[in-house]
Formats: C-alpha cells, structure tokens, sequence
C-alpha cells in the first residue's frame, strides 16, 4: 500500500515518464500512414492501426470534445483542433510505446490515475440552490494548462465574475480587486491576473498529452461535494497493461468527511471556515479532518494560516 500511495501522490510525473516515452520512442522507431488500404489507416513496424479502431477513437474524441465546449462545439472548430490528426497521432504514439514497452521487457511500472477536471466541480458548485459566491479567484497552476476559455460559461451563463490569478500575496490581492471592480460595474467576465504565466489557449502540448493518454470518467466521487459525472480522468483503455486499476484489485475505498466537517457549506460561501465547529480545534492544518484543511491553499488552512478569524475562533473555544 505504500507504493500505492507514492504512485498515487506521483501519478502526474508518471505521465511525464509516458510522454517521454512517447517521444524516446519516436526516435528509435518508424511509422508510416498506409494509404493503400481502405481498412487500413497506418502501420507501425508492420503492425496495422485499422480504419475501425481509427474511427471508434475519433468518435470518442469528438463525443469528448463535444462534452467540453458544449454550446461552443462545432465541426469547424474540430477542424482548427485538427482532431483527426491528433487521433492518429495518439493510436500511433499508443502502439509506439506498446512496442517499445514489449521490446524491452518493462512490465515494473504501474499508473495509478487520479486527476480531476475541476470545470463539473464548478458547475455543481455553481448549481447549488444554496450557493452564497459573488466571484471566483481562478486557480492559477491548473490555468496554466487548461487557458481561460472553459471558465467563460461561469460569466456568461451564471454571471459571476472570474480573474485566474497567481498564489503571490500580490497576485491574491490584485485578483480579488478585480473582482471587486467587476462587481461595482456590473460585469461578469473571464479576466486574467496571472498573465506573465497562463494564456488564453493554456498549454496546448500538455492538453494533447492529456486528451492522448487519458479519458473522462462517468462520475468520480468528491469529498464536501459527492458523486459528480465526468469530473474526473482515468488511463485510455490502450494503457490497460500499465493501468493499476486493471492490473491490481484495488479496494474501493470510500473517506467519508466526517459529520462536523462543513467543507460542502464552505466551498459553496454558505459559511465562512471559521464557523466551523471544530475549526481550529480538532481540525488545525497539523490534523485536518476535511479537505479544506489538507492543503495550504484550502479556503480552511488559508483562513488558519492568515486569517484574522482564527485567533478570534481560538480564543471563542479557549473561554
Ligand atoms: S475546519 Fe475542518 S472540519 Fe471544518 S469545514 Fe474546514 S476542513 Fe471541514
């Protein structure tokens, strides 16, 4: 289990370890695009991608692309994508490191995929009939690769304010005056603090590694949030002999928050972290019960850490 775990805290440079094959792979081995055959779409050291298992994988592409920019999707837009040639690639890439993995024997590597596409968490968020949130301080790391356009149904179809900022305190403070500013003119748009780092498009190479070795999972559990559809990614089916899902009987194991944690309320700004009964006390970043706490940029942990609330809080328990 303790494999498993550093698998499952290291699975993002796994997938930098599969890129790389990726492009290794490249160098020491050819393919060609068979246009002779119908049934045939390429060849890869004489082994045959067919015209089926092209059109299944282009199918699944355009279902998922389709599911991503929704109202935004169109034919013309796969086209500027260039979705096919990106399938091609991935079938190609996928029997390169097949091969290249048989070749040289590796069968002592195991993913365990556990990222998440944080775009359903922010729907359910935003759905929530409860929800108290005026503005969003979008995340700047995950910005960096996904861009700013799958924030853009937020301001649009919700009308809430969004600026992608950076984690410097000067970052944090000038994201949440533009916010402000927003607010005071009535606008709702998708606004970029953290301009020096994330573009528009975010970071193309690393959405087709994305989008080449990993798919959408039907429904993925979050803690404070529960059981949301496709809002999580799991290894492409081509991957299988690699996959640690399929390849170890790994138990289902279900971490309930615990019933004083309130981390659903705080995400959704019913309550601010302070209210919450064990914050502070049985729940401090050292022992964190619910996720809020875990990590340092967590609403609970920041608010800990910063905010003028805890001392208050402490001092509320301590009487
Ligand atoms: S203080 Fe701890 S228990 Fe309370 S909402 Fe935050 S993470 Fe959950």
């Amino acid at each position: 289990m303790a494999m498993m775990t550093w698998m499952r805290r290291s699975s993002r440079y796994f997938l930098a370890v599969v890129v790389l094959t990726f492009i290794a792979s490249l160098a020491y081995f050819g393919a060609t695009q068979d246009r002779s055959s119908p049934t045939v779409v390429a060849t890869i050291n004489g082994e045959d991608v067919s015209a089926a298992a092209y059109d299944r994988a282009y199918r699944a592409a355009v279902e998922q692309y389709r599911q991503i920019l929704r109202d935004r999707f169109s034919e013309e837009l796969l086209r500027s994508l260039r979705v096919q040639d990106q399938v091609l690639e991935r079938l190609v890439s996928e029997r390169l490191m097949a091969q290249r993995a048989q070749a040289e024997g590796i069968t002592n590597f195991s993913l365990f995929c556990n990222h998440v596409t944080i775009i359903p968490a922010i729907r359910a968020i935003l759905d929530s009939p409860d929800l108290r949130l005026d503005g969003f301080v979008g995340p700047g790391h995950v910005s960096t690769v996904i861009g700013l356009r799958p924030y853009r149904f937020i301001a649009g179809d919700y009308r809430k304010p969004v600026v992608v900022s950076g984690f410097e305190p000067l970052d944090v403070l000038q994201g949440v005056y533009m916010i402000l500013r927003q607010l005071r003119d009535g606008r709702s748009e998708v606004e970029n603090q953290y301009s020096r780092v994330v573009r528009e498009e975010g970071n193309p190479l690393a959405l087709r590694a994305i989008a080449e070795t990993m798919e959408l999972r039907t429904t993925f559990e979050w803690r404070g949030l529960g059981f949301i559809s496709q809002s999580a990614l799991k290894l492409r089916d081509e991957f299988a002999d690699w996959d640690a899902e399929v390849r170890y009987e790994i138990p289902g194991v279900r971490v309930a928050d615990p019933k004083a944690c309130q981390c659903g309320e705080v995400l959704k700004g019913v309550i601010k972290p302070w209210e919450c009964k064990v914050f502070g006390t049985a729940c401090t970043p050292d022992h964190p019960i619910g996720t809020c706490m875990v990590s340092s940029e967590g609403a609970c942990a920041a608010y800990f850490n910063y905010g003028r609330h805890a001392g208050r809080r402490r001092a509320e328990t301590a009487a």
